[in-house]
């Protein structure tokens, strides 16, 4: 019996049409300022599956769209409105391309 891939697996059929390139418009826009400022727990940093969301050596939250997969967790976790999503995407309509599935 073939045996189900695992997630991290499964993860890396995914293929990012926004990596590796400079003119990329990010599908999901976040408010660090709020992340930094406000935000009384950081969800966001330890839900996101692909680690969009991140804190720094200096404590600070960090966010990059490139590794998106666009699972949607973000958009209902984040409880101080600091995301932003813009889909479709302005330029075809999505974030990433998708090997399988
Ligand atoms: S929950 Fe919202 S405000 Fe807090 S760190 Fe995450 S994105 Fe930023
Ligand atoms: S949609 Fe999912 S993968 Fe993308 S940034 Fe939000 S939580 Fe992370």
């Amino acid at each position: 019996m073939t045996k189900a891939p695992t997630i991290v697996e499964r993860l890396g059929t995914v293929a990012y049409r926004n990596q590796g390139r400079s003119d990329a418009r990010a599908h999901i826009l976040v408010d660090t300022a709020v992340c930094n400022g406000t935000c009384p727990h950081r969800c966001t940093t330890y839900v996101c599956p692909a680690n969009c969301y991140t804190e720094d050596d200096e404590g600070q939250v960090r966010f990059q769209f490139e590794d998106c997969i666009e699972c949607g967790t973000c958009l209902y976790a984040c409880d101080q409105g600091a995301v932003r999503w813009r889909f479709p995407d302005p330029e075809s309509g999505r974030g990433v391309n998708w090997s399988l599935g």
